[in-house]
């Protein structure tokens, strides 16, 4: 079986509660969204085709215990979920960031969950698949808001309250666009919230800036 890939890479994880640990990505190539600020528009086309036993072969090379899967959206690619669920079997412990489109429902129970839920800013927001709010597990998920604006913090919390999700997953993510005029203005008003949620920077963009990947 194979898969179509973007990119493999050792890096650091730059975003969710795993932040600054090494961790391999494996990008997959395409996503069925277009979010007004994606920073992986390069991931929409091209790619090569690599068997499974190529890519084991390339997250060996790291010897790296931590496996992302991303895109791109990675659950878009039928044979993303044997190959997570041998992932797990080999011993990674796995993580999924997925946009939130495709359901989650199929994806090995081993592996752990970082749900976007898409705001208004975006544009993409109607295509929110709900049901996957609901097979988020306390123990071990998380859900990640990107906010471009203050309106897009109001609906974050408007999600937050309507779906317990406080109760629902491990971590709350809230995840300014890179380069926002409102950065301030979000982290207070996430500091003044209340709520158990944690304000999520991407770490690699400070490391290494915001347009270099594969890094
Ligand atoms: S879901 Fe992710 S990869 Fe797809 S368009 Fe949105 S930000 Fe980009």
């Amino acid at each position: 079986m194979d898969l179509r890939i973007t990119e493999i890479f050792l890096s650091i994880q730059g975003e969710s509660s795993h932040a600054g640990r090494p961790c391999s990505f494996v990008r997959l190539t395409g996503c069925p969204m277009r979010c007004v600020w994606c920073d992986s528009v390069y991931t929409f086309t091209g790619g090569e085709r690599m068997t499974f036993d190529e890519i084991f072969a390339k997250l060996e090379e790291f010897g790296c215990p931590l496996v992302e899967v991303t895109g791109g959206e990675p659950l878009a690619q039928k044979n993303v979920f044997p190959f997570i669920t041998e992932l797990a079997d080999r011993g990674y412990e796995v993580l999924i960031e997925t946009g939130g489109y495709v359901s989650t429902e199929n994806v090995d129970p081993r592996a752990k969950i970082i749900l976007d839920v898409k705001c208004p800013a975006s544009g993409e927001a109607e295509r929110n698949h709900w049901p996957n709010l609901e097979r988020l597990r306390p123990e071990m998920d998380e859900v990640k808001f990107v906010i471009a604006d203050l309106p897009d913090w109001e609906f974050a919390k408007d999600m937050i309250a309507r779906f317990e999700l406080e109760k629902r997953c491990r971590e709350i993510l809230i995840s300014p666009v890179h380069g926002t005029q409102e950065l301030a203005a979000i982290a207070e008003a996430v500091a003044r919230s209340g709520l158990k949620v944690r304000l999520n920077l991407q770490l690699h963009k400070y490391i290494w800036g915001a347009d270099v990947h594969g890094v």
